[in-house]
């Protein structure tokens, strides 16, 4: 389903269509008031981020969200949503400050607090998957500008869900309890010739590698090649959107891009999917 700039200005037209969006999303069955228990008696006050019960009782459902405490405009927010969520390869903290005549910081802040929603901690992996490291390049707090590459450990699952985890290095004490955790025993999973790797099968994992060393990149069924898909939409992305990204957030960055992925062959508007959390509760990013 296409979802355009067209349909964003006719569904939130102001600050208030965007708070009664948070509203039900927040409350789906409505809100029981604290003071006299009654349901779903709530109308939004006018030019306020708060809703009043009819016992006079006030709430304010942008409380606890990723809105919390934020003097921009709800417009401003959604619309940064959509920017995010419509563009492919992201979109960065400059340009949002540009569209949505905010400052930078408050455009940076912005857009880490939208990569909140695109966290997901709980997927698991299962059937054939793919494992890959790979490395981008960024900037160590510290490193006084000298840069140096960040690891990332990779696993997919073939046709479906993508898991990316930033790692301290590529060792197979660090890489082996992340496969652990995201893939299901019995698993087939599938990697390049990195040593590490080899030890899958004592893990309960059925395990095979191609040579990327001496150029096999597909034995039958065996390589990475959706795993590599990933990394190079994820470099592009970061390349060309972001130019650098410091370890210490790239992190936010992968999630963005593997909730995109996750979300690749679902028939509803990548936007529609980021305000499905926007009711939910987070601690503050920045
Ligand atoms: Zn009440």
């Amino acid at each position: 389903m296409k979802y355009t700039i067209k349909d964003f200005n006719k569904q939130f037209k102001t600050d208030a269509d965007c708070l009664e969006y948070i509203y039900r999303n927040k409350y789906p069955d409505g809100a029981t008031c604290a003071q006299c228990g009654r349901k779903d008696q709530f109308y939004p006050l006018e030019g306020r981020r708060s809703y009043s019960c009819a016992c006079g009782h006030h709430i304010s459902p942008t409380v606890g969200t990723i809105f919390h405490k934020s003097p921009t405009s709800l417009k401003s927010w959604f619309t940064a949503i959509f920017l995010m969520m419509t563009s492919k390869n992201g979109v960065s903290a400059k340009e949002l400050e540009r569209h949505l005549g905010v400052t930078y910081k408050c455009a940076w802040r912005i857009s880490h607090q939208i990569r909140q929603l695109l966290k997901e901690d709980r997927l698991t992996l299962q059937g054939t998957v793919e494992a890959d490291e790979t490395f981008i390049g960024g900037k160590r707090p510290g490193d006084q500008g000298k840069r140096d590459k960040t690891p990332i450990m990779g696993i997919v699952e073939r046709g479906g869900n993508v898991v990316a985890k930033v790692v301290e290095d590529v060792s197979a004490r660090t890489l082996l309890p992340v496969i652990v955790e995201k893939v299901l025993p019995q698993s087939t999973i599938y990697t390049d010739e990195w040593k590490p790797y080899r030890r899958l099968i004592h893990r309960d994992f059925k395990h095979d590698s191609v040579n990327h060393g001496k150029k096999e990149y597909v034995r039958a069924l065996v390589h990475t090649n959706s795993i590599e898909g990933f990394w190079s939409q994820l470099k592009r992305s970061i390349h060309g959107t972001f130019h650098s990204v410091s370890r210490e957030h790239l992190q936010k960055y992968v999630n963005e891009f593997s909730y995109r992925y996750n979300r690749r062959k679902s028939g509803k508007a990548m936007f529609l999917h980021a305000l499905d959390g926007v009711g939910a509760l987070h601690e503050p990013a920045v």
